[in-house]
């Protein structure tokens, strides 16, 4: 079941300038009804009052979020090599195709029709098909580009400012990146080391995923924190969104880009779900 989601032009210019996330969360049950490899449509309205499209999320994962989390308990995560972010500047208005599709879209203003739970809405595969030829050959908005997360992390822990820097650089080196550029820098200056060590301490240094002590069995701390909502997707540095895991999780995290689900801790690692075996202090998704 594929489906259409309207994004406020507001909340587009924080997430591509904060890191496109790829996901997307509601309260409406509608977005877990979409499958994977299923798409998700967006479209959004630009500072002309034009409607376009705004991305193509392929879905490769489906979770929850904490039943306290305030944007919603469903969460979606497309796929990170064939989702797109669309550079809307010079797109098509997109309203008479939206109005042609066999969801209700008949207010006289459209974004009306798409508000509250009613931001996303079903469509049919011939929808889907007619989104997707229309949006064919559409540009990319660049400042979806993703840094290195495991690069960056790496750089972080081992406190190598100049490596962040170079990171950054070398992904955004485009002027038209600087509000992006400049919102990293942000976010990674306020990045406390301090994390890591109070995870250590709170699990004495072992891996939350396997219970693994490196401790115990070399006397040494070897395990990492990781962002659960990547810090070069829009994850906050908060404890809530790191989790302590030793060097081989953290490897198969990355390399999976494994969707975590709040509602009993589990990454899916491939195709292996692997809950949490330690678990002593609260996460919360980045709220946004
Ligand atoms: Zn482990
Ligand atoms: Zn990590």
């Amino acid at each position: 079941m594929p489906l259409l989601y309207y994004w406020t032009a507001n909340n587009r210019e924080w997430d591509l300038n904060y890191g496109a996330s790829f996901h997307l969360n509601q309260k409406n049950a509608l977005l877990h009804g979409i499958e994977p490899g299923e798409s998700l449509w967006v479209f959004t309205r630009r500072a002309d009052g034009t409607y376009t499209m705004a991305a193509e999320l392929l879905i490769r994962a489906r979770t929850r979020n904490p039943e306290t989390y305030r944007y919603g308990t469903y969460r979606v995560w497309g796929d990170l090599e064939q989702s797109r972010y669309f550079n809307i500047e010079h797109l098509p208005n997109a309203e008479p195709i939206i109005r042609a599709l066999s969801c209700t879209s008949n207010a006289a203003i459209l974004g009306q029709s798409f508000q509250g739970n009613a931001a996303v809405k079903q469509i049919t595969t011939s929808d889907d098909a007619l989104l997707r030829s229309f949006c064919r050959d559409f540009p990319s908005d660049a400042r979806a580009k993703l840094l290195p997360e495991d690069e960056l992390e790496a750089a972080l822990m081992t406190d190598n400012p100049d490596r962040v820097r170079e990171l950054i650089r070398v992904t955004y080196a485009d002027e038209s990146h600087q509000n992006r550029m400049q919102r990293l820098q942000e976010t990674i200056a306020t990045r406390s080391r301090q994390h890591v060590l109070e995870l250590r301490d709170i699990y004495d240094g072992c891996c939350q995923l396997c219970a693994w002590s490196p401790r115990e069995t070399y006397g040494s701390d070897i395990c990492e924190a990781h962002h659960i909502h990547w810090i070069s997707r829009g994850g906050t540095d908060a404890l809530s969104n790191l989790v302590l895991v030793c060097p081989n999780h953290h490897r198969a995290i990355h390399r999976f880009d494994a969707p975590f689900d709040w509602a009993d801790n589990a990454f899916q690692l491939g195709g292996t779900r692997e809950a949490l075996m330690l678990q002593k202090h609260p996460l919360m998704p980045v709220e946004r």
